[in-house]
């Protein structure tokens, strides 16, 4: 089948690797905005801890993160590196009674969540071990397969690996007309299936086909501290708040993010921003020793409800998904899995009725 996948964050990038490897001829279209949210995101791969409520979501927050492995190893046997790796993650908090019911609830969550792998109350002096810029006075619950991730680096990774089986790129504006043609630039671009993976940019997208798209753009601010410390192993820190601290290699640490519902596609880098962050993240650790500091901006898709959704359009050949908000990074890989296989009339790795697009997408 000819599909055209438009938007190559990371669900785009997913969806065309896997219809690349399933034989699918497939044109990817992507205009590189510079708000792409995969390019800017802070990479923490650990659903299992959230407290949402919201059971739909945790189910495929949880498939997803198992997912990632699998598909690492899997980009790996082609020779390509994901950049996932399972360096832990710290659930800091400072009252005993809070560890010891978040370390019950990680043993709760676990027992349908094998990627979780080991579970452990730490005591202070064990979190600086692993950890040392923690500041005195917090324990942790510290969940072994918690893992991080560059965004930027995982979609690269998926449409390398697409390329391997045949793909045709395309760095253009895609547009769709009243009458569901496709151009890219001034190109008109054939499919029997479209795929549309165009985040925050959907509404825009969609509003010449006569579809209003509910999904909303929040600014994200972050920053990429650099210390002199050896942190390729560090785990990620999920404090008490509602930001989180991701170390990479070299002494990199990103520190984030802002979630700005008004500001939505605003790309400006703010000092009020840089403030909010440091301010609640130095309560955790030691931020006063960075070498450099330097911040970016993304925009991340998200719905009126917060939920995500996958599936057709109606009865048309449109398939979509978008909406996937702070835990994309987490959920994309798996959610462009599902996506392709929904595009394909495949059977879905999981049921995705729950998801329906039909509340998000509707005729004007
Ligand atoms: C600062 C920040 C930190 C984050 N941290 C995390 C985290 O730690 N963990 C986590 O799980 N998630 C995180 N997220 C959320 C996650 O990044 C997003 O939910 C996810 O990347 C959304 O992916 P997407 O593919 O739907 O959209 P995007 O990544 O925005 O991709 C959409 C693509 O479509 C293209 N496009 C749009 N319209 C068109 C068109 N007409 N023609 C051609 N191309 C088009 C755009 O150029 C873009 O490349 C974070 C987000 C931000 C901003």
């Amino acid at each position: 089948m000819k599909i055209a996948v438009i938007g190559a964050g990371i669900v785009g990038a997913s969806a065309t690797y896997h219809l690349a490897k399933w034989g699918h001829e497939v044109t990817v279209i992507d205009n590189q905005e510079r708000g792409q949210a995969t390019a800017h995101a802070a990479g923490i791969i650990c659903p299992w801890l959230s407290k949402r409520r919201n059971k739909v979501w945790y189910e495929l927050a949880k498939n997803s993160a198992a997912f990632y492995p699998e598909l690492s190893e899997e980009l790996a046997g082609v020779k390509i590196e994901s950049g996932y790796k399972q360096v832990g993650t710290l659930a800091l908090r400072a009252r005993e009674e809070s560890l010891i019911s978040l370390f019950d609830l990680a043993i709760e969550r676990r027992k349908t969540a094998p990627t979780m792998g080991e579970i452990k109350l730490l005591n202070e002096e064990e979190v600086r071990e692993r950890f040392p810029l923690v500041k005195p006075g917090f324990g942790a619950v510290f969940v072994s397969g918690g893992g991080r991730v560059r965004g930027g680096q995982i979609r690269d990774a998926l449409l390398q690996g697409a390329a391997q089986n045949g793909i045709t790129q395309i760095f253009e504006t895609a547009k769709l007309t009243a009458e569901g043609a496709l151009f890219a630039g001034e190109k008109e671009v054939p499919y029997d299936r479209l795929v549309l993976s165009a985040g925050a940019f959907l509404p825009k997208l969609m509003e010449p086909l006569g579809y209003k798209a509910q999904v909303l753009a929040q600014k994200g601010q972050i920053i990429t501290m650099t210390f002199d410390q050896k942190t390729d192993d560090w785990p990620v820190i999920l404090p008490p708040a509602t930001k989180s601290i991701v170390p990479f290699n070299d002494g990199e640490i990103m520190l984030g993010a802002t979630h700005e519902k008004e500001a939505e596609f605003d790309l400006e880098k703010t000092e009020a921003g840089y403030r909010e962050i440091v301010t609640e993240l130095s309560t955790f650790i030691h931020l006063e020793n960075a070498l450099k500091s330097d911040m970016s901006v993304g925009t991340r898709p998200y719905t009126p409800d917060f939920a995500p959704f996958i599936g057709q359009v109606g009865q048309e050949p449109i398939f979509v998904a978008n909406g996937l908000g702070a835990s994309g990074l987490t959920t994309g890989p798996f959610v462009g899995k599902l996506l392709a296989e929904s595009a394909t009339s495949e059977k879905t790795s999981m049921d995705i009725a729950r998801f329906d697009p039909a509340p998000y997408i509707t005729k004007f």
